[in-house]
């Protein structure tokens, strides 16, 4: 089956692609590049929102394995995503994109607080809107953030970028015979708890009817490839 092409698009970044090459916190020379991508994709006419995870600064759950109350934790994993949401804005600025942050926390002297109505307007006057503070809830994570806002937002594709090129049956970068999926059914993927996003993302995508194009944003290039319909990606839909 030909893969679609999307008008509106939500890209989900874990935090650890921004690290580049380090093991902790913020790359700028990352930020730059992916912000190159994205710039393409929105030159090209498709509307972008994106959800950045945090975790490259804190997780809710190691913070909890040290000892931190888990919602204390979790609402210090929310404050990382925010630092996040804040250098990608940086850098798609410097590109010349414009944007705004949103955050489910509200904090007003650093972005706007998150409306629905007005990051649709965003959307449509071509500004990319940041997601920031994920759903704003702990025990959730910025997956589920994503696919929340991919439907809040009417998106027609949720592409989740990664460091390996789509969904394999075994993990690459350990059995050298795992083979990668070009398609996949949700249900599919959460029979065999497939590591694609957490569960309660793929099933709300699954409900509203969104693809997941899962990809390699390592790969230069890449997104404009897949956004496009080409490119190497595993897609989950129906
Ligand atoms: N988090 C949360 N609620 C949310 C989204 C995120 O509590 O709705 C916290 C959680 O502690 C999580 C951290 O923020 O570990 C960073 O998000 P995530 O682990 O999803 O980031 P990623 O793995 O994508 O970098």
């Amino acid at each position: 089956m030909s893969r679609p092409t999307f008008k509106r698009i939500l890209l989900k970044l874990s935090g650890e692609v921004l690290m580049g090459q380090g093991q902790y916190g913020i790359d700028p020379e990352t930020c730059d590049r992916v912000a190159s991508e994205v710039k393409a994709i929105v030159d090209s006419g498709v509307e972008l929102c994106m959800v950045v995870g945090g975790g490259n600064i804190f997780r809710g759950l190691a913070g909890a394995a040290q000892g931190f109350d888990r919602a204390s934790a979790d609402y210090m994993g929310m404050l990382a995503t925010v630092m996040n949401a804040l250098a990608m804005q940086n850098a798609l600025e410097k590109a010349g994109v414009d944007t705004r942050v949103q955050s489910a926390i509200p904090m007003a002297s650093v972005c706007e607080p998150y409306i629905r109505r007005r990051a649709q307007r965003h959307m449509e006057k071509g500004r990319v809107v940041l997601f920031a503070a994920g759903t704003g809830l702990p025990f959730f994570t910025t997956d589920t953030t994503a696919a929340l806002r991919a439907a809040e937002m009417g998106c027609d594709a949720l592409f989740k970028g990664t460091s390996v090129d789509g969904v394999y049956d075994a993990d690459p970068k350990k059995v050298p015979t795992a083979r990668r999926y070009d398609e996949l059914s949700y249900d599919r993927v959460l029979a065999d708890n497939l590591k694609v996003m957490d569960a309660s993302a793929v099933a709300l995508c699954r409900d509203s009817d969104i693809p997941i194009v899962v990809f390699s944003i390592r790969d230069e290039g890449n997104l404009a490839a897949v956004v496009g319909g080409e490119g190497t990606a595993t897609i989950v839909r129906k």
